[in-house]
């Protein structure tokens, strides 16, 4: 019950243990263009580019980096905790010049804040983190876009806690690159790139006036690729990662199987219950409020008299959580992921979990009551 790497289906475990086809062979073609159709249905993106490339998350972020911006261009990054940090200095290290709006740990970013910013700044791309896996808050993000969009600056959205897990509606809302991680709520083992690349965005990239810098994150040496296996062509410009790329095709399967919005709703309702659950221990979330807080990870404060060390008494009960990763406050907390497969069974089982290892580190509370707000909370969603 981490943040990623998460629990993955069985049948996706199936096709990474399978037989390694070549790169080019007739059915390995045909497993790729699939996968690559499923990812524009599941980022409802219609209109975009898909991109699968070998690697993790921080490569999506590299890509849609290293692909958007030219040296001496402005970047507005919507910084809401450790992974808007890397955003800023990825774009630094392209040499863009970067402006931040920032949020204290555990707030979301103030929308009227970034619009005041994107009109005076003449920027060419903004990022924000979808849900910020260092303090669990999720990001206002359809206004966000939105408001870029107004502007005329492409948006960039790094979903890799997300995607998969929260809503997000890439055309209708206007949404230039949508990035994440196979490990994450996409369900697969690490080692995958993910992005939908709007038209526009993919103009920019045709107008650029200098090169992109790295040979291996130029969109220009993956979009033959990717029309390639679209189109049921063999082509070749990097061994992709046959097996992986078979288990995205089928978790994709298995995704748009349950249906997006379905999806979402299984998100929110877990994420409630852990939620109550997490009221009834007397413990205090990261996010400041309800309203701004993610539904694909908890992020929890320690009570009085706890530390890091119950994490350690989770696992005995068997079940793995994750500490602290904001740099201000790492010690103070811990996470819970609950993305991808996760379910009632889950949900009772973490939280029972919790429940019993903090008691014997020495939290007052009555024993039964998180399962059972839990369980009441299960009731009710139906
Ligand atoms: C996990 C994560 C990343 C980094 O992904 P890696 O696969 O670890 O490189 C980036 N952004 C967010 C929001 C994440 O949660």
């Amino acid at each position: 019950m981490i943040p990623g790497p998460v629990e993955f289906d069985p049948e996706v475990m199936r096709a990474l243990g399978a037989k390694t086809a070549s790169h080019v062979a007739p059915e390995f073609i045909t497993v790729f263009g699939r996968a690559l159709k499923r990812l524009r249905e599941v980022c409802l993106a219609p209109s975009a580019q898909p991109f699968v490339v070998s690697g993790s998350g921080t490569l999506a972020m590299e890509l849609a980096v290293a692909n958007l911006v030219e040296p001496g261009e402005r970047a507005l990054v919507v910084n809401t905790g450790y992974f808007s940090d890397r955003m800023a200095l990825l774009l630094t290290r392209y040499g863009a010049e970067v402006t931040q709006v920032r949020c204290a740990p555990g707030e979301a970013p103030d929308v009227a804040a970034v619009e005041s910013a994107l009109a005076g700044g003449r920027f060419k791309v903004m990022t924000v983190t979808h849900v910020d896996t260092s303090t669990g808050v999720l990001a206002p993000v359809e206004p966000l876009v939105r408001a870029a969009g107004r502007h005329g600056v492409l948006s960039v959205v790094d979903g890799v806690c997300a995607t998969a897990g929260e809503t997000f509606h890439q055309d209708a809302w206007g949404a230039d690159v949508y990035l994440t991680a196979s490990q994450k709520a996409i369900g697969v083992p690490p080692g995958l790139a993910l992005l939908t690349v709007s038209p526009r965005a993919m103009a920019a990239w045709r107008a650029r006036k200098t090169p992109v810098r790295s040979l291996y994150a130029d969109l220009g040496e993956w979009l033959p690729i990717m029309e390639a296996y679209e189109a049921g062509r063999p082509s070749y410009f990097a061994t992709p990662a046959v097996n992986l790329v078979c288990a995205l095709d089928v978790s994709l399967g298995q995704i748009l199987r349950e249906g997006m919005e379905a999806r979402f709703t299984r998100h929110r309702r877990m994420a409630k219950a852990f939620r109550a659950a997490w009221r009834a221990l007397g413990l205090k979330t990261l996010p400041v409020s309800e309203s701004v807080t993610a539904h694909t990870l908890s992020a929890l404060y320690y009570p009085e008299g706890v530390d890091a060390g119950v994490i350690a008494r989770v696992r005995e009960q068997g079940v793995v959580l994750a500490g602290g990763l904001h740099p201000e406050l790492k010690t103070r907390y811990f996470r819970v992921g609950h993305m991808n497969v996760v379910g009632p069974g889950d949900v009772l089982a973490s939280v029972g979990a919790v429940e019993r290892a903090l008691v014997a580190a020495g939290h007052r509370s009555e024993p039964g009551v998180a399962v059972a707000a839990a369980q009441a909370e299960l009731l009710r969603a139906g």
